[in-house]
């Protein structure tokens, strides 16, 4: 018996929807990666514990994926059990008249129009990025001048051995896509967000905008996994690979969109082995002719 049927079989039983061997590329943005042992859409905090309790005893490893936007996953896939968030997990309530609550499964699309629908505004920003909340607390994931440390107030969390846990906003570590939880390896189950009134018709309008810009500006019509490299000090990761002549480079099925140098897409077979030499090509030529280096923003797994 494999290690992680295991847990398979607990999922079962648990009633959590669970497959073995599954392709990790259905479930990036990126649509690259190879199979996971197990994965498993858990769908209660009891369940979630139980899990957990059971890879740490019988020392099996886990990964938490939320959408998979902000991931490259390995060709070789993972060996262990992936885990995503969904059912209680997805769930969003208004918790007094500025504040809500927010599952850690939910999409930002989902948080996003249930700020709108409540008159309460911050979360503009956050319109059109593709991730989880669970993910965007963990990159502290931002776009146009907002980032979620600006509307999170606390986020809860377990830790591998099922218990649970909270963390509030100024301990949060929140920095340029960072927070604490890049250190601490908890999942975040759930965050609390404290907004502030906002007239309906603006909120929209502010969403309407900037998913514009991104319709115009970036390659959606491919998938990708949105910014490669994050934004050196002074200058524009896009602009310096643009300048370096490396728009429409390829490797294999890996190329620099031509419509945003920032985006590497998939154009039909990527595999993970082709993003990353054309991330390397790319690291060296900015350094070699800007003096820029390029950090990854992308998570590679
Ligand atoms: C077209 C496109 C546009 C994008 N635009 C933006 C943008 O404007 N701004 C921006 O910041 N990002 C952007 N992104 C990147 C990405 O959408 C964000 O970083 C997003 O917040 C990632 O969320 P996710 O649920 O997809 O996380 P994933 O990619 O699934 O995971 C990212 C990391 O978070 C961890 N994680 C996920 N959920 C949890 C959890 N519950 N607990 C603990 N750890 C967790 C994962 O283990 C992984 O290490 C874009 C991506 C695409 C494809």
């Amino acid at each position: 018996m494999d290690k992680t049927d295991i847990i398979f079989d607990l999922a079962k039983i648990l009633g959590c929807e669970a497959r073995k061997d599954e392709p990790l590329s259905r479930h990036t943005t990126f649509k690259i990666g190879g199979t996971a042992d197990a994965y498993i859409k858990v769908t209660t905090l009891s369940s979630l514990s139980a899990i957990l309790k059971e890879c740490e005893e019988s020392d099996i490893d886990y990964l938490i994926l939320g959408n998979g936007s902000n991931v490259l996953v390995s060709d070789d896939g993972y060996r262990g059990v992936v885990i995503r968030l969904d059912g209680d997990f997805r769930k969003i309530s208004l918790v007094d008249d500025t504040t809500i609550y927010c599952g850690a499964g939910a999409t930002l699309a989902a948080l996003s129009k249930f700020a709108l629908k409540c008159g309460l505004t911050g979360l503009e920003f956050a319109w059109g990025i593709p991730g989880t909340v669970g993910g965007a607390v963990f990159m502290n994931a931002g776009a146009y001048g907002g980032e979620m440390k600006d509307v999170v107030y606390s986020v809860s969390h377990m830790d591998k051995n099922g218990a649970m846990g909270r963390i509030e906003k100024d301990d949060l570590a929140f920095g340029y896509r960072t927070s604490v939880y890049r250190q601490n390896k908890y999942i975040i189950t759930g965050v609390t967000l404290r907004m502030s009134h906002g007239a309906p018709k603006d909120i929209r309008a502010k969403m309407d905008d900037y998913l514009g810009r991104r319709t115009d500006k970036q390659p959606l019509e491919y998938p990708s996994a949105g910014s490669v490299f994050k934004r050196p000090e002074g200058a524009f990761a896009g602009a310096l690979i643009e300048q370096c002549g490396l728009k429409g480079k390829s490797h294999g099925g890996a190329q620099v969109s031509e419509k945003h140098a920032g985006f590497i897409i998939n154009t039909g077979r990527a595999t993970a082995h082709d993003v990353k030499s054309l991330i390397r090509e790319v690291q060296t030529e900015v350094a070699d002719k800007t003096g820029y280096t390029l950090e990854c923003e992308l998570i590679i797994l």
